[in-house]
This record gives C-alpha cells, structure tokens and sequence, in this order.
C-alpha cells in the first residue's frame, strides 16, 4: 500500500508530499533534487543544475565523491554503531588524523554543527571555573551580533535574529552580544573578569558572507589573550578551504583555542562535527560531563579521514583561492553592469555574495528562482542576498558557465 503511495512521483508531487506531512521550518527553492556528481546536481525530471550553495558549505569535495562513497560504504559494510560505551577500531585513527590535521592536542566528536558550537560552550565555561577560577554560575561567553551558530535554545539565546530567536525564550542567560566587526566592543566586553570565552564566525555565513576588517580576527586573538579569554572559532561553514585556505582564521594567522568544524568535515555524506583544542582546556571535560550516542562513530570517523584527505590531494583550498578570485573579479564587473540590481559584491576564496536591490517588487528570491530556470541553484539568505558557494571541485571552465548564467539571468530583470 505504502509503496504504490510513492511510485511515479514528480518534483510538484514530492514538494505537495513534504508540503502535507512535514514540518513548515524551511521554505525551499522548488527544485526537487535526485542526483548529485561533483559540481552537479540533478531533478526528478532529469533537469541538470550548478549547485552553487554546496549544501551550506558541507558538500566543499563535491557531490557523492568517489573517494568518501567508498569509505562510507566499505565500513557501513563492517561496523557503523557502537556507542562511546565501548571503544571503536576507527575513532583512535580519526582522533590522530583529525587533531594533526588541524594542529591541535585533542578532538571531541560530534554529529551536527549546532552540537559542536554547543560543546565548544560547555568546554568553554567549564574551562572559566576549573582554570580562570569563575565563581561557579557566573561565566560569560561573547558572540556577535549577526551570527549564526546553529539553532538549539543556548545557541538562539546569543542570536539577534528575531527569526530563529523569537518564541524561544526563556533563553540561557550568560551571553553578552557585541557588535561583529568592532574591536573596540570586544576590548570593553572583556573586562568583565567573568568572561570565559569569545566565540566569532571569522566570516559571518548566514548573515550574508559579511568579511571583517582586515586584522579584525588576529586583533581579537590578542585582546582574548592579554584578557584570559578563550578565542573559539565557528568554522562551521568558513572552514577546510571554503575561503581559499584549510581554515578562515588561517588567512591572519590565528589559531584559535577552541575550533569547531562540521558540514564539509564529512564532504556532505554524514553528519560529523569536531571540537578540537589543547590538552589544557580538554582534559576540563571528564567522563560522563558531554556527549552524543553517535558522535565518534566507526562511519564518521572513516568518512571524515576520506573527506579531508580528498581536500589536500585535490588542492581544494588552492583551487577557491585561485577561482574566488576570478569570480570576485567576475562578479564586480556584474556589478558595475547591473548596478540598478546589483548594490553590492563581495567574497573571499569561493564564498561569494550578491546584495540585489528591489527593483519593480522583485527580490532576492525572484533571482534565485529565475537563476534556478537557468541551471544554476542558489539560495538567499534574508531577503536581498544572494550566497555563491559552489563545490571546491568546480573548474575554471565551469565557473565561466555559471558567470554567464548569472548575467544572463540578471538581464531578465532590467
Ligand atoms: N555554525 C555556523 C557558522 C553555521 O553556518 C551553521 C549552519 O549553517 C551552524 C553552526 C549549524 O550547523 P548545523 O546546521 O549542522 O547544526
């Protein structure tokens, strides 16, 4: 019976499907999608497309790689699940690859980005007592407003986006906002001998790819330490090449005390997450204090070596390095062009945006839907900005193909 319900679906049929029985949290671009390869991205009806969101910059090694498919298939086959009650052959491997990897001491594996910001805040303010000698009840943690860090009640407690935050409440107090981009801020912010941790998207994602001042994240690394302050960076979606080098803080120099990773770490196949830090503020976690029944298992792990070693061997950093460049290049001569449409450009490696003006009751939204007839799949974030981020695999060739489908798309707009 249940069967012969979902034969011979279409694109409109699935979206009235998800429409009728699922959850109204999102509101997708109406591409139905049943395929992915690299760059590419295929509907119901067999329509070819760009991906030009990655998945929010989980899919940075492309889509299905060869080389990750196989890593999870091969352990899927042999081990995927045994809790962290007992050990696993795989998570030793992974804590060794993934810390050297990264340049730190120790990993605490999660599942999801929210997750790891989560730890990373617990870590944080058990740190505060154990080592800064907070009184106990009493830790803060700086975030910026603007940010994006995931959507649990802690991590909407700091947002100041009355979408994800309004309706929460109550919220987890011990969050102070500052503005992002503000050293200032920060440097008043942190004489309150109370804050335990900094936590800072090094470029702000769902805000709308908003790129600091240049100096603003080795600045605050310095105000963090002079303070006694952890300096935790959410690179979430910044990080393992997505801006042209392994991880955002990378391009000043800063290696933060507290990283968490998530999206790309897995290549797009599973959901892996990694707090990384040293021994110091690690070891505060003890037995039984954090944790996940799937965080760390044999699948991740295996996956997530796969993923990043894909990153290295195909150059993927160099390659958005290389491209963005290019494409910012691109994108400004669109400005310039379009600037009835377009107010503004920006982008760092292959995380690029386009601020669109209303012109004539059309938005964001509209572009995105004009861009998605024309075989190119991007989404906006509020309501006037377009994010640009394709796989890390994409070719320079390719990326021409896409410029024009952008000028070709604007076109119809003016
Ligand atoms: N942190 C940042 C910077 C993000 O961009 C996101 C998701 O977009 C998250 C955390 C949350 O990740 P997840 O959706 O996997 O929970």
């Amino acid at each position: 019976m249940i069967d012969s319900m979902i034969q011979n679906l279409s694109s409109s049929s699935t979206i009235n499907l998800e429409d009728k029985f699922g959850a109204h949290n999102y509101h997708p671009i109406p591409a139905v999608i049943e395929r992915g390869e690299g760059v590419f991205l295929w509907d119901m009806e067999g329509k070819r497309y760009f991906d030009f969101l990655s998945a929010y910059s989980a899919v940075n090694q492309g889509h299905c790689h060869p080389k990750i498919i196989a890593a999870l298939v091969e352990q899927a086959r042999k081990l995927t699940l045994t809790s962290r009650a007992f050990y696993n052959d795989c998570l030793g491997e992974y804590a060794e690859f993934v810390t050297k990897y990264f340049g730190y001491q120790r990993v605490l594996p999660m599942n999801t980005g929210a997750e790891g910001v989560e730890t990373a805040m617990k870590l944080c303010r058990k740190w505060g007592y154990l080592k800064k000698g907070i009184p106990e009840n009493e830790a803060k943690i700086i975030v910026c407003k603007g940010n994006f860090h995931g959507r649990t009640i802690t991590i909407v407690s700091g947002s100041d986006d009355p979408e994800s935050k309004g309706g929460f409440g109550p919220y987890t107090p011990g969050i102070i906002q500052i503005p992002y981009n503000n050293l200032v801020a920060l440097e008043n912010a942190v004489k309150d001998k109370n804050v335990a941790g900094f936590l800072v998207e090094p470029i702000q994602g769902e805000a709308g790819v908003i790129i600091p001042n240049e100096g603003y994240l080795s600045a605050c690394f310095e105000i963090c330490k002079k303070n006694n302050v952890l300096f935790i960076a959410d690179e979430v979606q910044t990080g393992i090449g997505r801006t042209g080098k392994k991880l955002a803080c990378d391009h000043e120099n800063v290696h933060p005390d507290i990283l968490i990773l998530g999206k790309a770490l897995s290549g797009g196949t599973y959901p892996v997450s990694a707090v990384l830090s040293n021994d110091e503020i690690m070891l505060c976690i003890k037995p039984g204090q954090h944790g996940s029944t799937y965080g760390g298992n044999p699948v991740a792990c295996k996956v997530s070596i796969a993923a990043l070693k894909v990153v290295e061997e195909e150059n993927l950093s160099e390659n958005a390095s290389h491209l963005g460049k290019i494409f910012i290049r691109e994108l400004n001569g669109i400005q310039k062009e379009f600037h009835g449409l377009v107010s503004q450009v920006r982008g760092k490696g292959l995380f690029c945006a386009m601020v669109i003006k209303n012109v004539k009751g059309k938005n964001a939204w509209d572009v995105c839907l004009a861009l998605m007839e024309n075989g190119l799949l991007a989404k906006p974030t509020h309501n006037d900005i377009i994010r640009f981020a394709p796989p890390l695999v994409i070719n320079q060739e390719q990326l021409l193909e896409c410029i024009s489908i952008i000028r070709k798309t604007l076109r119809e707009f003016i």
